[in-house]
């Protein structure tokens, strides 16, 4: 859930990061990726739509994480639970009174603003004018009044120092008001309708199953369950294309534990989940872990992972050591045991819970951000090329398939070959324009390896097959081709990087 994680070593917004993430973003749409939802109604804000390649990259990226969490652990299990929860859930876990942001509107733009996103663009500013003291008190500042809940300190703030609205440029705001995140909506006939809320987290649907799942599928604590699904938040802001959105999935994993473990635990899973992203190629220095010291109502630890997007490092994934404060308010509220009997401790208690909670869409852009690369000509003497420089395992399409020519019999045996792979991997076929196009527009999407079939593949039952980052050509047998794709472009093969 969100509080305030301001921080300082974000990297300042520069022209040439602008520039890179409105070519990433217009590469997105132009390649198939990610669309505007309803574009053709002008969009809707912060609602968008996954195409063709966004979507099995989308797929290949929850695959991923829900092998490496249920996969490999014996004691990590899944579930699916509904989006429409019965309401009382939302006061149990604190949403209702709690799961709102500060905000301020401008009289004279009639814009809507977070408090605390308006002052950290400040500090921000000052730090970039030399002024890192007086950066450093606004946060301070901000964060004390946010911890408290003082909405008048937050008035004061933005009067001290002088901020304006960046449209109007005046500083005639609203009092700073609370405003909950949460979308609701009706169920049942209208006369006598219920107020339900679309879940703004996934992990309420694994607190209220703790029971069902432990005591049918007989786990033993330390085990955790896992769940992949969409989570709606209200968000005012919507900026930075989909790293806020209103619709979009979560990753959560909630790990129940004995309590007084939760230290050892909290570590555990913050290393894992840093090796995991090691696994995606995204090094040390893109990944700043960020401790909370503002923490929200139900953890007694958190940190962030960021990434450093072009528009500075900013979260992916959140590490929450939540206590038994999930479990208990739902005990309080549903007046029911929640609590597991541990035959070692031969007694019972209400365990403690560690979660890992990654946002999927956020991941998706964080891919995108780290794979886009725009190439100068002349490089080693090639020409100028744009290519996704994705994890093989992770590519929307595997293999291209190209006959050299469509006459001579290639074509056959090129789509013979298709015919062959196609129920191992997702291929594209392609027979027009020159190979160097074809190429192209593999690199455009990420794709791995061009296949080739020429004259030479009729005579010994060789293709050539190309490299995407590299881009060199090598001869290889057919016969040798499922399982050369299967060692360099399936998810085992990222599943086996997690091996310690
Ligand atoms: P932020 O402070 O950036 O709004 P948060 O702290 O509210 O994030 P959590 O409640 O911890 O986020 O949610 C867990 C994860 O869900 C986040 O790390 C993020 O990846 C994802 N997430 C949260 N809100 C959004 C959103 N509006 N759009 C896309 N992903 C989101």
């Amino acid at each position: 859930m969100r509080t305030a994680t301001a921080n300082l070593h974000n990297p300042i917004n520069n022209n040439q990061s602008n520039t890179f993430f409105k070519a990433l973003i217009a590469h997105a749409q132009a390649s198939g990726f990610i669309y505007p939802s309803s574009e053709i109604y002008d969009g809707l804000q912060a609602v968008y739509d996954y195409g063709p390649y966004g979507v099995a990259l989308k797929r290949n990226v929850q695959n991923f994480w829900w092998q490496s969490m249920t996969q490999l652990n014996q004691n990590i299990v899944g579930i699916d639970t509904a989006i429409m929860m019965h309401p009382t859930t939302w006061q149990a876990s604190g949403h209702i009174d709690g799961f709102t942001d500060p905000m301020v509107d401008n009289r004279d733009s009639q814009k809507r603003y977070r408090v605390d996103l308006l002052l950290e663009a400040h500090a921000a500013q000052l730090v970039e004018q030399k002024k890192g003291t007086q950066a450093k008190a606004l946060i301070a500042e901000m964060e004390s009044c946010l911890q408290t809940a003082n909405l008048s300190g937050l008035d004061q703030l933005l009067q001290s120092f002088a901020i304006v609205c960046p449209l109007s440029k005046t500083a005639n705001w609203t009092p700073v008001r609370q405003f909950n995140l949460m979308f609701s909506t009706q169920v049942g006939a209208q006369n006598d309708a219920t107020t339900i809320y679309l879940r703004p987290e996934t992990a309420q649907g694994i607190f209220v199953n703790f029971l069902n799942v432990q005591k049918t599928v007989r786990m033993k604590i330390p085990f955790g369950i896992a769940q992949i699904g969409k989570a709606f938040r209200n968000e005012i802001i919507a900026r930075q294309f989909t790293f806020r959105m209103r619709e979009f999935e979560q990753m959560e994993m909630q790990f129940f534990i004995q309590p007084g473990t939760e230290k050892e635990w909290f570590d555990y899973w913050k290393e894992n989940r840093q090796a995991w992203y090691n696994t995606l190629g995204i090094s040390n220095e893109k990944i700043n872990i960020h401790p909370h010291k503002q923490l929200a109502h139900y953890a007694a630890a958190a940190v962030d992972i960021e990434y450093a997007f072009p528009f500075g490092f900013k979260e992916v994934e959140g590490i929450h050591s939540r206590t038994d404060f999930d479990l208990s308010n739902h005990e309080q509220y549903a007046k029911k045991k929640l609590q597991y009997f541990d035959p070692e401790w031969k007694k019972s208690y209400t365990p403690y819970v560690i979660e890992t909670s990654a946002g999927l869409d956020r991941l998706v852009l964080m891919l995108l951000s780290n794979a886009f690369i725009q190439e100068k000509e002349g490089k080693e003497g090639h020409k100028a090329r744009t290519y996704l420089k994705l994890p093989f395992p992770l590519a929307p399409v595997k293999a291209a398939i190209f006959p050299l020519v469509k006459k001579d019999g290639l074509e056959a045996k090129a789509l013979e070959l298709f015919d062959q792979l196609k129920y191992d991997f997702p291929l594209m076929y392609e027979a027009t324009s020159s190979i160097g196009k074809r190429y192209a527009r593999q690199d455009l999407i990420g794709t791995p390896y061009c296949i080739t079939v020429d004259h030479q593949t009729l005579e010994d039952a060789t293709v050539t097959i190309r490299e995407r980052d590299d881009m060199v050509q090598n001869r290889m047998a057919i016969a040798d081709i499922v399982n050369f794709l299967h060692s360099t472009t399936s998810i085992k093969s990222l599943l086996l990087q997690l091996r310690k």
